[in-house]
């Protein structure tokens, strides 16, 4: 299959684009770079060094043969865009090119205003380039369980039946996103369904849990290969974050009451589940919602299965709770289902001690590179 990985550089597309190729599809990447841009703007950088995306696609055609193609340039830029599709006639576009950090997005009105337009903007052109030049090709996009929120009932996959004065529907489940990141993919879901009910377009909006881990069967074939991790306060993610604070010795800080409650999975799934939306393709004009996660974890039990296995290394941490930054309930309900992909195949990898140390050790690797002054958060939503 012919199929476009936007945003193929940054943490979840890089590996996604390898197991992709490996697999024997014809990938070509398309990233403006812009993540290495925030890490300029913000003094941080990936635990792991990570090569440039020219040296990267290089050395996975040494080590398996394979030919992925890049595009650097901006979905925003129609121009570019209707190009990238006119030479690479996707079959499916698998969409991660979004700014994805909720702390980003809450620094101030230009940040606020970069991620939505960066990201409502973006995907409204890659809608219009499918309708234009690929009106076959399978859209699917990266959204987050965060476009629920915590809702005190079940979250559904997508769609909720409700009855109300004695009649029936089946409606999108109702969204209550915590940041104007978050907003923005609650957008995007609004103009996918819009577009896939009037053009015939056929979408996967898959609601992605926080994905954890680092490394997959492709990306430890060389050094060069290697993912990034990102572990500041502003991009990096629960588990990853609080496993690099462990590897330098620091506090793990978990914000208020730690009662948060998320859903989680290891890279490895995330990589598949892509896979197996590609191989089994929305219907036209049908806009299908999964739930890509595999387990759900608070992030005081998170933080404490960290400091076990870091004791357990050898590291003396401690958990400390901070004032929350953010404006979230810390004390909620939270039962998601998430069978859809797990009936397509997804054979979940669950988040082992092993696993854990698997990391902790990669951080450790590195751990001279980790900058102590980004670990704690720096952005509040007030
Ligand atoms: P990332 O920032 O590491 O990667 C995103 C990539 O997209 C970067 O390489 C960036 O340069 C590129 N990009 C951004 N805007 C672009 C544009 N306008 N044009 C071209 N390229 C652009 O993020 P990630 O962690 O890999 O996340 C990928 C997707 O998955 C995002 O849409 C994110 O919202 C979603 N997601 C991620 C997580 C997670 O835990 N990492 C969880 C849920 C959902």
């Amino acid at each position: 299959m012919r199929i476009i990985v936007a945003g193929g550089d940054g943490f979840c597309g890089w590996p996604t684009a390898l197991y992709l190729s490996k697999q024997g599809h014809d990938v070509t990447i398309v990233d403006n770079l812009v993540r290495r841009k925030y890490d300029e703007e913000l003094r941080s950088n990936s635990v792991t060094p990570i090569a440039s995306l020219e040296e990267r696609v290089a050395k996975w055609k040494e080590v398996s043969g394979k030919e992925i193609k890049t595009f650097i340039g901006d979905l925003n830029h129609y121009d570019f865009l209707s190009e990238v599709f006119r030479q690479t006639e996707p079959e499916a576009f698998v969409h991660f090119a979004e700014q994805r950090s909720a702390p980003y997005s809450m620094i101030d009105r230009e940040h606020a205003v970069y991620t939505q337009t960066n990201n409502v903007m973006g995907n409204l052109n890659v809608l219009y380039a499918i309708k234009e030049y690929a009106p076959e090709c399978h859209l699917i996009k990266l959204g987050t369980m965060g476009e629920y929120g915590t809702p005190n009932i079940d979250i559904e996959e997508g769609y909720i039946e409700i009855e109300h004065k004695g009649r029936k529907d089946t409606l999108p489940y109702p969204k209550q996103p915590g940041s104007f990141y978050h907003l923005s993919k609650v957008h995007d879901s609004h103009n996918i369904m819009f577009a896939c009910k009037i053009w015939g377009i056929r979408a996967t909006d898959l609601n992605q849990g926080i994905v954890y881990g680092l490394h997959t069967a492709e990306t430890k074939l060389d050094p060069m290969l290697v993912n990034r991790v990102d572990y500041d306060g502003v991009f990096g993610t629960a588990l990853n974050r609080f496993i690099n604070q462990a590897a330098i010795g620091h506090d793990i800080t978990v914000y208020g009451s730690g009662g948060q409650t998320r859903a989680f999975l290891n890279i490895e799934d995330t990589v598949r589940c892509v896979e197996i939306a590609a191989e089994n393709p929305a219907d036209k004009g049908e806009f299908r919602v999964f739930n890509q996660f595999t387990e759900w974890f608070s992030v005081q039990d998170l933080a404490e299965r960290v400091q076990k296995i870091a004791k357990e290394e050898g590291f003396d941490t401690e958990v400390k709770k901070i004032e929350n930054p953010r404006i979230e309930n810390e004390n909620h309900y939270y039962n998601a289902v998430n069978t859809k992909l797990r009936d397509l195949g997804l054979e979940p990898h669950l988040l082992t001690d092993d696993v854990i140390r698997d990391i902790l050790r990669t951080a450790v690797e590195h751990k001279d590179r980790i900058i102590q002054e980004n670990v704690l958060p720096s952005i509040t939503w007030k």
